[in-house]
């Protein structure tokens, strides 16, 4: 049997060091927005190498605040991949902006950089490239066009804790960046919780106003704000969790090395990493067009496996008022009906990423 994820082990390695930082928290009765958090968003921000960190209570809230702090709202347009969870667009929506699709680049899922510019119109705002599975959009490119237009760069970092690009961490590189400690996460929360870092201080001040009811002080309202605000137990586990980041990451790269070098002669796409990237393997996805029947045949050995995601969000009923129809974003079509997500989670021992490669290869071997 090998898990797709299996936050128990993870767990039974630093029990002690987690059940220590929760009592504390309780015997401290801060329980919102304490020491713990601060603690937390120096930390995080500075692992980001970023100036600010604002602790939110998920991914999905620090995006909505991230446009908000951007000036995103009614009448204006985002530009982002429709092939990504869910929430990016949907935090685009909740500011009463349009989300504007560019189709992704099939190699990396990332967004493809040579057909932003003709989503551009004058009502751009913001461009929000995703870093989808934990490698990191191109961007490079995608900061000249934001410099040419105007325009805000905003980085969906929810899977990307740690990525790098040419040597700089994500979520930094941007005007701001977002971060989900969601528990499948990279670096995942008992519970809900998020970031914003960023390198201004106009937005980090916005960002901690909106989180917290737009309250200056207390009862001094000056914007219209959220409860947004991210929990003491949550930070406190956090900062246990960060301290073991880099070491997990490396145990998730050695297990994706171990992936392709058994899938060399598989027909399975192994992903591909871009020169500029360091891939943290939020999610490592082989690509192939018998999906089903492979996910099917993993099924009965015991093998779980994902499927992120198998509907690209201009497709999905729910964002059918965005106008679009099947055929505008090829690759992310295509993508959607092939990508497959392997086991991966630091604490995978040898065994069982053979035993996933074994029943991969034995799988086209019976075609
Ligand atoms: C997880 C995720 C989010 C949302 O984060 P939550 O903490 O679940 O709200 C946003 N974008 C991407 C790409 C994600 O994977």
């Amino acid at each position: 049997m090998v898990p797709f994820l299996d936050l128990k082990i993870q767990y039974q390695n630093i029990k002690n060091e987690i059940e220590e930082a929760i009592s504390n928290v309780l015997e401290n009765t801060q329980f919102v927005l304490g020491t713990e958090v601060a603690a937390f968003e120096t930390e995080f921000a500075a692992y980001c190498h970023a100036d600010y960190g604002i602790g939110v209570n998920s991914g999905t809230s620090a995006l909505h605040l991230a446009l908000l702090a951007a000036g995103v709202g009614p009448g204006d347009e985002v530009i982002t991949i429709p092939f990504t969870f869910v929430a990016t667009v949907a935090a685009i929506d909740y500011t009463g902006a349009k989300p504007v699709f560019v189709d992704i680049e099939p190699n990396s899922f990332t967004i493809n950089t040579n057909q932003i510019e003709k989503a551009i119109t004058q009502r751009t705002k913001a461009i929000l490239p995703v870093h989808l599975y934990g490698q990191p959009a191109d961007l490079d490119p995608i900061l000249e066009i934001a410099q040419h237009y105007g325009l805000t760069l905003i980085e969906d970092a929810a899977q990307a804790h740690g990525a790098e690009y040419k040597g700089r961490r994500v979520g930094s590189i941007g005007d701001l960046g977002c971060f989900s400690f969601y528990p499948s996460k990279n670096l995942g929360a008992y519970g809900e919780g998020g970031m914003v870092v960023t390198h201004h201080e106009k937005y980090a001040h916005a960002i901690k106003l909106l989180r917290d009811w737009g309250q200056e002080r207390k009862y001094h309202h000056i914007l219209k704000g959220y409860n947004y605000r991210l929990e003491e137990i949550q930070a406190a586990i956090l900062r246990v969790k960060l301290r073991y980041l880099e070491s997990w990451t490396k145990a998730r790269q050695s297990h994706a090395q171990q992936y392709d070098e058994q899938l060399i002669n598989a027909q399975v796409q192994t992903p591909q990493i871009m020169p500029y990237s360091r891939h943290v393997y939020h999610i490592y996805a082989v690509r192939t067009t018998q999906r089903t029947a492979l996910q099917q045949q993993l099924q009965q050995q015991g093998i779980q496996t994902g499927i992120h995601y198998p509907v690209p969000v201009h497709l999905m009923p729910a964002y059918a008022d965005l106008g679009y129809q099947l055929g505008d974003f090829p690759q992310s079509e295509l993508a959607a009906n092939e990508v497959l997500s392997l086991p991966m989670y630091a604490e995978l021992l040898i065994d069982q990423t053979k035993s996933v490669t074994h029943a991969i290869n034995s799988f086209i071997g019976k075609e």
